[in-house]
């Protein structure tokens, strides 16, 4: 007997079903401290409707002009702990001596309101992120070059000097990384990378099998037998 029919049929029960609706992209965007994802996030979803952005938890202290609950959740560490423990993240990593995490909840509530949602998070939880979750993908900001990003960290006044030359020394491992994530973006004008950040977002909501449900839709007005 041939065994073509047993392989139509592993292949039929394997395909999961066409959603009948989008379903939103995880989109990991990593780089050094200075590498400026901030501000490139910031004009994205400025620019792009439905990009939905977690905000992480952390044990820094708040910089001026933070708040809770808009830059970041601030915890104490015990706190934090409670939370590994209870598998409340979905990704959590120490990161220039602090640690910071992803909730599960976050992401949850994101992806199933339909949006497409931001992690803006370090290499560590990128990778842990890439191996546990579906539909990631994963962008890298490189800046220009070393002096650049001690030039940015210098200027923003945001780190003690002890604290911005520890930064600095994490960031040589960091951009070695970026050969792990499916885009890299170089920011060496804010305006031309943040123009390329949109393009990868637009670029990867039509990805072909993202827009299934779409072309179902459609094709059932053209009578047209719905491809499989
Ligand atoms: P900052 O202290 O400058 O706000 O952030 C320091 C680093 O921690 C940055 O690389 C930032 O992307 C990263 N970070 C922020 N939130 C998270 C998170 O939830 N998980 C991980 N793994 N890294 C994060």
């Amino acid at each position: 007997m041939s065994e073509a029919p047993d392989e139509l049929e592993a292949t039929e029960v394997d395909t999961p079903p066409v959603p009948d609706r989008y379903q939103g992209i995880l989109f990991v965007i990593s780089s050094p401290s200075g590498g400026g994802k901030g501000t490139l996030i910031k004009r994205l979803r400025e620019t792009v409707p439905g990009v939905g952005y977690s905000v992480s938890w952390t044990t820094r202290a708040p910089r001026h002009g933070e708040a809770e609950g808009v830059n970041y959740h601030f915890a104490s560490e015990a706190e934090f702990a409670v939370m590994i423990q209870a598998g409340g993240f979905v990704e959590w990593a120490n990161v220039h001596g602090h640690h910071y995490g992803t909730t599960r909840a976050a992401v949850a509530q994101a992806l199933s309101a339909g949006l497409d949602i931001i992690l803006e998070i370090d290499v560590q939880g990128a990778r842990a992120v890439r191996t546990t979750m579906e539909s990631v993908v994963s962008i890298f900001i490189l800046p220009p070059s070393f002096e650049v990003l001690r030039e940015r960290l210098t200027r923003r006044m945001t780190e003690r000097p002890e604290e911005l030359e520890l930064r600095l020394a994490n960031a040589r491992g960091e951009v070695a990384e970026y050969r792990h994530f499916d885009y890299l973006i170089l920011n060496d004008e804010v305006e031309r990378a943040a123009a390329q950040l949109a393009s990868v977002v637009w670029a990867e909501r039509a990805r072909r099998e993202r827009q299934e449900w779409v072309a179902r839709r459609v094709l059932k007005s053209f009578g047209a037998p719905a491809a499989r």
